[in-house]
């Protein structure tokens, strides 16, 4: 009897729960997971960490002051992998992961059984959209992981919009991942933004409006001088240096820099100005706009390549006052698309993140005049005396291709075809290597593990080490060495700190202010974001999320 009250009771009481179970499904839940309604990824190429503190005293308040003052900084963040090039470090960011895994192993790499090059986000399957060009024929395909925006896709069950903007392909299409709704990038011919028929057939009616209004014309249109008078930029060396390169026709390499005029003629000259990182932030407006990101029920993501600091950087290199007037004009360019997001997507509503692919090392005309040990390197002499070394030892001719990315690649068909001894050639390799000068190691790939390196080089070397897209033979040259065909301007590519230490920010939805100087490295970025969205680590993903971040 009291078994059946029992049943009863509690039959009456599943009835009454699961009725309002069912109340509850129907009106919808109520404690949905907390996301923001956009995240903007935005990565400024060649941003070494130190400028945002070199330049502190000259930046407003919006831009990386608002990002430090109202965000949290890592102010230790590394790169952990080499080659420290663009598409290898846009892809950590939003991967996680390395090139011993994702396969994007430099900008450029050299396939090890086939011998060809290919360039990282080449793809002949598919053409350009917005204009007729070779510069079309680009997709994600050589990326062999998801990108933490191909995951927010996937969580949401491609609810989220993700859109990739740059005036370089690699560096809109790596970003926005396989599953991208759009990947725009600039193209030189018609000074336009284009994109490729991987994401679609026809570019969107407003894309083509504003290409029609000449966006890249006007802003180089007054040419360039500087924001505040010249002898203001004392965080610079003074303007005319023989280690600074010049613009097409010009015969300084001093302000003011006509590039109205050099512009007419060639129109990638852009890039090479400030204003390619406004031309930039401009359309990135218009894709806000036009794809109505962060105004769907999921949160949506764009990534965001400020690349012109890079091909100034390249040019004039960092103690140039043309890279100081780059960051004072990208400064005020932030701080005006922070406003904009305030008032689009609502202040606190969005989440962003700033970071970089690599830094710069400084040109070796400026180390050299200031006594600081740094030289120029190149690897043509060093692979013709591999060939003669090598083909006198096992009499094969050219048994090494190139040296490219600081490591060289050999002759895989050969070397498979008349069954040569791979592990003595690569001996042979290493040992004339290490005895040249500027190089500091000459390491077997296949050995590292068994090589007398310090770390984090050591580790490095095994993260950036893919087996069928990398050199066998990786080089490391001396500190302030690096390759280079003239003798302006710099470059990146290698471990030391001027090249790998990044800055990393946070700001807005779900960050409180703050800072950390515990080292984290690049691949935990992706993570961080994965963990603030509540969704899947990229599938590459070898990071950890950073905690200081992550934590309330
Ligand atoms: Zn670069």
């Amino acid at each position: 009897m009291y078994r059946s009250i029992a049943l009863f009771v509690i039959s009456v009481a599943s009835f009454f729960s699961a009725t309002a179970q069912s109340r509850q499904a129907a009106a919808g839940p109520t404690d949905a997971v907390s996301r923001p309604k956009l995240v903007v990824g935005i990565v400024i190429d060649q941003m070494r960490w130190d400028y945002l503190y070199r330049y502190y005293d000259r930046y407003g308040g919006g831009g990386f002051k608002r990002l430090i003052k109202e965000g949290f900084t890592c102010e230790n963040t590394m790169i952990n992998y080499l080659p420290s090039y663009t598409a290898v470090g846009h892809t950590c960011i939003f991967t996680g992961s390395v090139p011993a895994i994702s396969g994007i192993s430099s900008n450029n790499w050299t396939e090890q059984l086939s011998g060809q090059t290919v360039y990282c986000t080449e793809d002949s399957t598919v053409r350009a959209v917005g204009a007729n060009t070779n510069g079309g024929k680009m997709s994600p395909r050589n990326l062999l992981v998801s990108t933490v925006t191909d995951e927010l896709r996937l969580a949401t069950n491609y609810q989220s919009r993700v859109v990739g903007v740059s005036l370089k392909d690699r560096a809109s299409i790596l970003p926005a991942g396989h599953t991208a709704n759009a990947a725009f990038w600039f193209d030189d011919g018609s000074g336009s933004f284009i994109t490729s028929t991987y994401y679609m057939q026809q570019l969107p009616g407003w894309v083509e409006k504003y290409n029609i209004g000449h966006p890249a014309e006007k802003l180089v249109a007054h040419g360039w001088n500087t924001l505040y008078p010249i002898e203001t930029y004392h965080s610079s060396d003074s303007d005319d240096q023989l280690y600074e390169g010049r613009f097409p026709g010009e015969t300084s390499s001093s302000f003011p820099h006509k590039i109205d005029e050099v512009y007419k003629q060639q129109k990638g000259s852009l890039r090479a100005t400030p204003f390619g990182n406004s031309l930039t932030l401009d359309f990135a407006r218009m894709v806000v706009q036009g794809y109505r990101l962060g105004r769907g029920k999921a949160p949506d993501f764009l990534t965001i390549n400020c690349a012109s600091t890079d091909y100034v950087g390249h040019m004039y290199g960092p103690n140039s006052i043309e890279a100081e007037d780059t960051y004072l004009r990208l400064d005020r360019d932030l701080a005006a698309f922070f406003q904009f997001l305030d008032a689009k997507v609502g202040k606190g509503q969005y989440l962003v993140f700033l970071s970089a692919d690599h830094g710069a090392a400084h040109a070796i005309g400026y180390s050299q005049e200031h006594g600081i040990p740094a030289d120029y390197w190149g690897p043509g002499g060093l692979v013709d005396s591999l060939n003669k070394i090598l083909a006198a030892r096992f009499g094969i001719e050219n048994l090494v291709r190139s040296g490219m990315n600081y490591q060289i690649n050999f002759d895989m068909g050969k070397i498979y075809g008349y069954r040569l001894d791979f592990d003595a050639i690569k001996k042979k390799t290493v040992e004339y290597c290490q005895q040249q000068p500027g190089i500091t190691y000459a390491v077997d790939m296949a050995r590292i593990g068994e090589a007398p390196i310090p770390e984090p080089i050591k580790t490095m070397i095994i993260n950036g080490y893919n087996f069928k897209r990398s050199g066998a033979v990786q080089l490391v040259l001396n500190a302030g060495w690096f390759e280079a065909e003239g003798k302006t301007g710099t470059t990146h590519g290698s471990w030391n700190p001027y090249d790998t230490h990044i800055p990393l920010l946070f700001m807005g939805w779900g960050i409180r202010h703050g800072s950390t100087n515990a080292v984290v490295n690049m691949t935990d970025i992706a993570p961080t974001i994965a963990s603030l969205l509540h969704i899947q680590m990229p599938s590459g993903c070898i990071g950890r999320p950073i905690l200081a971040v992550t934590e309330r």
